[in-house]
């Protein structure tokens, strides 16, 4: 972490940031919670702790400090993060906050990428006007787009030349720069190196792509050719410097304010199918272009809702994707409802052939999740035979199985159960227990917390010089007699702590489940524990760890007893002296003066 990042984590205040966001309330002597704003609930499981500057969430284990908590909501990278976290505390930016001179040459190229971006699509505009693209305009008309909507969209044509675009844009920009925008093709040459460039689009309407910002990043092109020479129909900016298909949505920037107005996304599949049902006024719409959602997008989306309704054909090519998108957004939580058109139509031909008040009654009639999938269960395999249902419900159990929230896994499976007709024992069972346990989800520790555990986390956690003996003496029993306490739930949690240094306790403990409990007990800690607690502790953990050991030896020296097998009896003998040895040893023990 840089001095600055350093210096801004000590001034912001975790949960002033916090609360810029989401709602909290104080639950304790130094810590707050609220609703996660990273996955959905509807009692709060997310605590932030106003000293130990961190926050958890006991519902998705989403963890961190500051600028963790910044950079996952804004999705944005690190440096980032900070420079808003900086802002929001009135902190000063250092005058070029670039932690390397690489770091500040991709800044350079992204301003220069986007300038490139604003006049190619100024450029592509201009020609859709000229007498060039009048094959296009009536393409567009043909769609129903209007002028304003083709104004809106910023709908352009790319002309049908190698070097229209390269000739105006040679003059904005260097070599370097053109080659990296993505707008430009060239050739490898025999030599191995790259030859001159030539435009990427000829002869295409120009869709662009736009960020959150509304910043012009990247093109689609579709071709109005058919044919062998056309090429493919839809044709993207490759992936650049400014352009990454997995953290864009389509149309994102223009339907916000719709979508946290209507409380939900609609989600379409292509780019005309998203701008034609937007320019009719269902503004809350956005398109994916036929890719499978990105954990990236799922977290663009959450910032305005978890409420989608996916309008997606399912029986076209991109029916995998959309199954895959609905299985990654049932995971984060999302509610999803799904809309099936009359006849197969795409949204586009919907609206054209029955009006834009149809489709706004086909998505209030949008289906329960469960539902759909339930008659797509149904659909896929039919009939009523045992074989039929055991592969319906393998098709559903998954899905199930899925849900973050165990109230909706417990009604899907019930419906599905019912409208299946299961009435087999064991399907049933396997429907049941789908509904307890959420796959993949951390496994709930079966021995609670224990007093003496706690203590050691508190005393491993100290950042108070004042009690600096009590962390020493935990961490050092820890390293020194290892054995003692690998049978705790908290091993692990306790072994990163005792050799964290100087790095704060819930950075280095890794492991979700540990991390949980570390935040569990910092949560509800008062103060640090004193030298002598942690003594008593650690003492108690050998005592436990010997008795156990001698719990299992009378039973082994009991059996051999009834064998009568001596030599094994001696050996056990004299193995429980020493252990009883140890034990009287332990008992009679002072804690070590220091
Ligand atoms: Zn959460």
């Amino acid at each position: 972490m840089s001095d600055f990042a350093q210096t801004v984590k000590q001034q912001a205040d975790i949960v002033k940031v916090i609360e810029g966001y989401i709602r909290l309330r104080k639950a304790g002597a130094s810590n707050y919670s609220g609703l996660c704003p990273f996955h959905k609930e509807k009692s709060p499981s997310f605590s932030v702790h106003a000293v130990r500057q961190f926050y958890h969430c006991f519902g998705c284990q989403a963890s961190g400090d500051v600028f963790s908590f910044v950079g996952k909501i804004e999705n944005v990278p690190f440096p980032e993060a900070v420079r808003i976290v900086a802002q929001k505390c009135g902190i000063p930016l250092p005058k070029r906050e670039f932690s390397s001179p690489e770091q500040a040459a991709e800044s350079r190229q992204r301003t220069k990428l986007l300038e490139l971006h604003e006049a190619a699509a100024a450029f592509y505009e201009d020609q859709l006007r000229g007498p060039e693209g009048a094959v296009a305009r009536e393409y567009l008309a043909g769609r129903g787009l209007t002028p304003e909507g083709i104004k809106a969209f910023r709908i352009g044509w790319s002309p049908d030349s190698f070097n229209a675009l390269r000739d105006r844009l040679s003059s904005v920009a260097d070599g370097e720069t053109l080659r990296a925008s993505g707008l430009f093709s060239s050739k490898e040459q025999g030599d191995g190196t790259m030859g001159p460039i030539y435009d990427r689009f000829r002869k295409r309407v120009m869709f662009p792509i736009t960020n959150e910002s509304g910043r012009v990043i990247a093109f689609t092109g579709r071709t109005l050719e058919t044919g062998d020479k056309a090429g493919p129909k839809y044709f993207n900016s490759p992936e650049t410097p400014l352009y990454s298909k997995s953290l864009v949505l389509f149309n994102l920037d223009k339907a916000r304010t719709a979508i946290r107005q209507a409380e939900f996304a609609l989600l379409v599949e292509g780019q005309m199918d998203c701008i034609s049902v937007y320019l009719r006024g269902i503004q809350n719409v956005i398109a994916t272009s036929g890719t499978a959602f990105t954990e990236q997008q799922v977290g663009l989306l959450r910032r305005h809702t978890t409420n989608i309704v996916v309008n997606f054909d399912p029986d076209t090519a991109g029916a995998n994707a959309a199954e895959k998108s609905i299985a990654l957004l049932t995971e984060e939580g999302f509610t999803i409802k799904l809309v099936t058109l009359d006849g197969g139509l795409d949204p586009d031909r919907f609206i054209r052939e029955r009006g834009v008040e149809a489709y706004v009654a086909a998505i209030r009639g949008a289906e329960r999740q469960s539902d759909y999938l339930i008659a797509r269960a149904l659909r896929l395999f039919p009939g009523h035979s045992a074989e039929a249902k055991l592969q319906q419900m393998n098709y559903l159990l998954p899905h199930i199985r899925r849900m973050p929230e165990r109230l909706a896994r417990d009604q899907f499976a019930g419906d599905a159960a019912q409208k299946l007709a299961i009435d087999s024992a064991v399907l049933r069972e396997e429907l049941r227990q789908a509904a307890l346990k959420r796959r993949d989800h951390i496994e709930a520790r079966t021995t609670p917390l224990t007093e003496v555990e706690r203590i050691l986390l508190r005393a491993l956690a100290i950042t108070d010089p004042e009690h600096v003996e009590s962390r020493r003496a935990a961490a050092q029993a820890i390293t020194a007699q290892t054995a003692f306490f690998e049978h705790l739930g908290t091993f692990a949690a306790l072994q990163a702590l005792a050799g964290r240094g100087a790095k704060d306790p819930m950075e280095v403990v890794e492991d979700p489940a540990q991390r949980a409990l570390l935040a569990e007990v910092l949560l509800a800690e008062t103060k640090s524990p004193e030298e002598a607690e942690v003594e008593g502790a650690i003492q108690q953990i050998q005592e436990r760890s010997i008795e156990a050991q001698l719990r299992a030896l009378r039973a082994n020296i009991a059996e051999a007893e009834r064998r009568g097998d001596f030599t094994e009896l001696t050996l056990l003998t004299q193995k429980k002296l020493q252990l009883d040895r140890s034990l009287r040893d332990l008992h009679n023990r002072r804690p070590p003066q220091s």
